[in-house]
């Protein structure tokens, strides 16, 4: 069974990433070792690996294998840096993230979701991830200012708060659009100013909050 599971691993990163241009073997790495089908409720846990989105709990989705990576490829971690998600889901996201920075402090808006997730995540032995739940669009001033941010839902313009909160140098992961298509953007904050550059198009379900949908 765990051969099995990690030969569909395995060929989820053949087929589905590496065949789409991911190239950081750091990413790859990461996409090889996290175990999908633990973050995934039960009905879900049979197309773990199938490259496609799958829905979840509270009326979410996790995203499909290809976007996670990426988007986390976009990020350029090198284990040093310390890292904001918004939009912990179920936490599989969190995970890659947490195999390749330093520390991930992550937001969800739903309390279930967030419990989940960060059950199943210290079941799996993170000890470098710090879940919180609130309004994720105001991001978390107090443990601010992040090298990385990445928003795993979509909003109609970057919330200020989590610009602000990017450090000089920084990128910021986050599909801007409307609430049913939008484009997947990697911002820099260079001078302090946004630098944009587009990665593909994409479907997330909506930020909801302060400085999100409403
Ligand atoms: N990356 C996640 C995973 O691996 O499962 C999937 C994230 S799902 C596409 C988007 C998540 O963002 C949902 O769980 C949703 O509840 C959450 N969300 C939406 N608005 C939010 C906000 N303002 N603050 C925190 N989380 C938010």
């Amino acid at each position: 069974m765990t051969d099995d599971l990690q030969e569909a691993r395995n060929d989820m990163v053949l087929k589905q990433l590496l065949h789409r241009g991911i190239r950081n073997p750091r990413v790859l790495d990461a996409m090889r070792k996290v175990p999908r089908e633990r973050f995934l409720p039960p009905s879900q846990r049979d197309r773990a690996y199938a490259d496609q989105a799958l829905p979840v709990d509270c009326q979410q989705t996790i995203s499909q294998p290809y976007i996670v990576a990426l988007m986390t490829e976009a990020m350029e971690l090198d284990g040093e840096q310390r890292v904001l998600e918004v939009g912990t889901g179920t936490g599989y996201q969190t995970a890659i993230l947490a195999e390749l920075a330093r520390e991930v402090v992550t937001i969800e808006r739903h309390a279930a979701l967030s419990e989940q997730a960060a059950r199943v995540l210290n079941e799996l032995g993170y000890r470098n991830i710090e879940a919180r739940v609130g309004d994720g669009t105001l991001g978390c001033p107090e443990r601010a200012p992040f090298d990385a941010v990445m928003v795993t839902a979509a909003a109609s313009r970057c919330p200020p708060a989590l610009f602000e909160q990017l450090r000089e140098g920084g990128v910021l992961v986050i599909p801007l659009g409307g609430r049913d298509v939008q484009t997947l953007e990697a911002v820099c904050k260079v001078g302090g100013a946004p630098e944009s550059e587009s990665l593909s198009a994409c479907r997330f379900v909506p930020l909801i909050g302060e400085q999100g949908w409403h």
